[in-house]
């Protein structure tokens, strides 16, 4: 499903077969997740992706010799970088994202460099793994970020959110959700993952932390008044709208407020060990791959529960 302009559909069209370089390995897709990063590069919001271009950052594909990967958004680093050498290769500047810089997995095949890959934990099935590969991985980097809450609101509980609850949850931290308004579905969902309060406006007490995971900018200062003093607030999206300004009051108490981007190997590795132990449990709608744009669509509107992946 191939993406020729920002702003248009994805069209499907027959690619030749990829063929993989010298360290790269060839996947036939088994699934690949939905991310509303996916959405950001459709819309034109995320503005350098590769053109024409194949989107899809959450791949779960089984190389020829049988071996199921998983390939996340980073690619491929430099290596070489102050960033890269320092543990922190999710900054490297010259970073080229799956689905944004290279061909992703809303396809049949992909090639994906093997050094950025990683084995899909046993007893996950293709279509449960799919998320755990970006909403896990972000959820996951963005809850180590928060410090170390008792009290974590997430605000907007979509793909990520329903697999950092039970993370949280698991570690003894008290989860509170932030939906939206009217939202009663999604917000029974989040109490039935671990969360003790899921509501919409402010939580009933004061928060540890608070990861935003909705793009939408005005989360920002709702969110640093919900924290206590020292607390932090997490912005785990790519792409957010602009944030309204705001009293320094807010901020004042030592409450740092922060983004979150991108992944980094470790980050993958800890979480796919973690998973199997929690257990985190992830609910994934399947769409055909050839229906990848209704399945875009089901994310832009919300209001379901989980993950949404596709299957060629
Ligand atoms: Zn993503
Ligand atoms: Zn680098």
């Amino acid at each position: 499903m191939l993406l020729e302009r920002p702003g248009t559909p994805l069209r499907s069209v027959e690619l030749p077969h990829p063929k993989p370089g010298p360290g790269d390995v060839l996947l036939r897709v088994r699934a690949c997740g939905v991310c509303r990063t996916d959405l950001h590069i459709v819309d034109g919001e995320l503005t350098q992706p590769r053109l024409p271009l194949v989107i899809g950052h959450q791949i779960v594909g089984e190389t020829e010799d049988g071996r199921r990967l998983g390939v996340p958004w980073l690619g491929w680093t430099d290596g070489t970088c102050r960033y890269c050498t320092t543990g922190r290769e999710n900054l490297c500047d010259e970073a080229r994202f799956t689905g944004y810089d290279l061909d992703g997995g809303y396809a049949e095949w992909a090639v994906a460099d093997k050094r950025f890959c990683f084995p899909i934990p046993e007893g996950y099935g293709d279509l449960e793994a799919a998320p755990l590969l970006c909403a896990g991985l972000i959820g996951y980097r963005s809850l180590r970020l928060a410090g170390d809450p008792e009290r974590l609101g997430l605000y907007g509980f979509g793909a990520a959110a329903h697999i950092v609850a039970q993370v949280a949850a698991w570690e003894g931290r008290r989860v509170f959700a932030v939906t939206r308004e009217g939202d009663r579905a999604v917000q029974g969902f989040a109490r039935s993952l671990g969360a003790e309060w899921a509501g919409a406006g402010a939580p009933p007490e004061e928060l540890d932390a608070a990861i935003i995971f909705a793009p939408a900018g005005e989360l920002v200062p709702a969110a640093l008044k919900a924290v206590a003093k020292g607390g932090t607030v997490v912005c785990a999206g790519i792409h957010m709208s602009d944030i309204p300004s705001f009293p320094y009051e807010i901020l004042w108490g030592e409450r740092v407020l922060r983004s979150v981007a991108n992944l980094t190997r470790r980050d993958g590795e800890e979480l796919l060990a973690l998973a199997p132990r929690v257990p985190v449990r992830t609910k994934v709608e399947a769409f055909p791959l050839e229906r990848a744009n209704d399945a875009l669509a089901k994310l832009r509107a919300g209001g379901f529960e989980g993950a949404l992946a596709l299957v060629p």
